[in-house]
This record gives structure tokens, sequence and C-alpha cells, in this order.
């Protein structure tokens, strides 16, 4: 069953004019080329929560752990108006099935990581989590979460497009009935993904998979997913990548001639020492994957994870 993407994000970023200041912060990428896959549920925490456009800017005070929201010029203490309308919206969103988010950084509501938290003497450090931000990833732990910012960095965005394709992947299979030759058929395909990520996890849910038949299966499917999603929020680094294809040429033993093996091996090294990007090593297995006809690899959702007009793997 085809499922759509359907990720959260803040209004900001697809350019409505919702800040403090009647302005927005449109980002490109996700108007422009992410949105021709996925569908969005925009929020604007300050606007649901009932404050107007323009309005004061707002900003986080206090203990880092535990900070207060004041208005910044009347110092209007709005805490307990942001964190009462966070709860009812993250209960909402319970029915959107989301397969990600996508916040806007450095904002005292939406902000991820790192937001200024200023103390009485009204210096700030940046160690404050957006009112918003915080109960939403405390409510939803396992859903996939970016700052549009962070999302600049090649490897970060891969990271999080490949972890929503992949939980598109799981919620897919969770649509059948379940048996659990759906989660190792899941399990095999995504053996080299889940191995780019963390091969610790890979043995994890490979022996979950392989005595999960005298268990309930409801259980096996809940503790497979935690694996999956804790597994995918670890980075695919060049060196976890560059030994994933190592492991893939061990197929091709049989196939391969000495100049084929030569010319794969120098690939590989020039993208472990980061001269090319991981593109170039993909493309030449998926060639030998058609050319030899290799049965198993062709299944690896590894050789292609998300759409190639993404262009993910382009970097080196
Ligand atoms: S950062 Fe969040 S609260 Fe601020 S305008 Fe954007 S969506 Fe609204």
């Amino acid at each position: 069953m085809e499922t759509r993407i359907k990720i959260g994000v803040s209004r900001c970023l697809l350019g409505d004019r919702v800040r403090y200041d009647g302005g927005h912060k449109r980002d490109p990428f996700l108007t422009d080329t992410l949105s021709i896959y996925v569908d969005y549920t925009p929020v604007c925490p300050e606007v649901e929560a009932g404050f107007p456009i323009p309005r004061e800017a707002f900003r986080l005070v206090g203990d880092p752990e535990k900070p207060v929201m004041i208005t910044s010029k009347t110092g209007k203490d709005i805490t307990d108006v942001m964190e009462k309308w966070s709860q009812r919206r993250v209960r909402e969103l319970e029915k959107e099935s989301l397969f990600g988010f996508i916040f806007k950084k450095d904002s005292p509501s939406s902000g991820m990581e790192r937001v200024k938290v200023y103390n009485e003497k009204g210096m700030a450090e940046k160690k404050g989590v957006g009112i918003f931000a915080g109960i939403f990833m405390q409510h939803f732990p396992l859903i996939p979460v970016e700052e549009e910012g962070r999302l600049h960095d090649p490897i970060l965005r891969e990271n999080f497009i490949e972890s929503i394709f992949s939980l598109k992947a799981w919620r897919e299979t969770l649509s059948l009935r379940k048996s659990m030759a759906y989660i190792i058929d899941f399990h095999t395909r995504h053996k080299l993904l889940i191995m780019a990520h963390s091969v610790n996890h890979y043995r994890l849910m490979g022996r979950l998979v392989a005595v999960g038949k005298g268990r309930p299966i409801s259980e096996v499917y809940r503790e497979y997913e935690a694996l999956l999603m804790e597994a995918l929020k670890l980075k695919a680094t060049v060196k976890k990548n560059a030994n994933v294809l190592q492991h893939m040429m061990g197929y091709f033993k049989k196939d391969l001639s000495l100049y084929e093996k030569k010319e794969l091996n120098e690939i590989i090294d020039q993208y472990r020492r980061e001269y090319i990007p991981l593109i170039v090593p993909i493309t030449l297995i998926n060639h030998y994957v058609y050319k030899y006809e290799q049965g198993y690899l062709r299944k690896q959702v590894y050789l292609n994870p998300h759409p190639i007009a993404l262009k993910l793997r382009n970097h080196s």
C-alpha cells in the first residue's frame, strides 16, 4: 500500500508571514524540492496559541532545563499559555501520523536545540529548547526531527530524509496483517541500510527477529520499531558507508573480473578518502547488480533509499 509522507513543519519555513515582525523564513529546499515528495502539516505555535501578527518577540529566561517564556519588552509570563496549547496540539497531531518534523532553529517556541536562554543579567546561553519543540519531542520520541539550519549539512540532511523514507516503508509493513514473515522481509531488505547506521542495532534487531516467533507479535513489532528508529538516528558516516560498500563487494566474489574488482576497490577507497561522493560507488555497484543479476543486493533498500532527484548522495 502506497503511503504519502506527511511531515510537520514550522509554518514560517514555508513562506507564510507568521513571524513576530510579520515576516517569514522560507526555506527553498523545503518549498521547492522536498515538497514534491512529502505533504506538510504546518504548525506555528505562537499564532495558533492566539498571539497576533505582528507581536512582541518572545524569549526564554531562567534555568535552561526549565525556562520561562516571556514577552521581551513587557516581560509578561506566557509559559502557561504556550505549554497548555502545546500539550493540546501534540495530542491533535497524533491523528496526523507524522513521519517527521522540521523545526525553525533558534526560536523560543520551535527551536529543537541550542535556543538562547537569558539569565537575570540579560546574558544568553545557547542551551535551551523551544517550548513546543520540547513537548513534541517528548510526546513523539521515535519520530525523526530536524531543524532547517541543520538540514543544510549534507550528512544530516541525508540522514533525516533516509529516516523518513525508512519509516514510510516500515509503516507500509505495519499496514499489512501482523506476521513475522513481513518483519523478516523488511529486515532482510533493510540489512545494509541499517548496518550503515549501526552494526550493533542490526545485530540486536536480528536477534529480536530470530526469537520473535516465541513472543507476542505486537511486542516484537514495537521493539523492532524502537530499535529501527534508534538506529536511524545514528549518523551513517563515510567510514560506516565504506564498510557497507566493502561488505557488498563480497556478494560479487565469483562474478567480477580482476579488472572490475580492482576498479571497485579503488572507487571505494576514493570514497573513503572523501575524494568522491557516495553516489559514485553506489552507481557502479548498481551496475554490477544488474549485470550479474545479483538478486539479494537488488532487493537492498540501501542501493536506492530515496528519490535520486533529491541528490542526497552527491556530496563528498
Ligand atoms: S519559528 Fe515557530 S513560532 Fe516562530 S513564526 Fe516560525 S513557526 Fe511560528
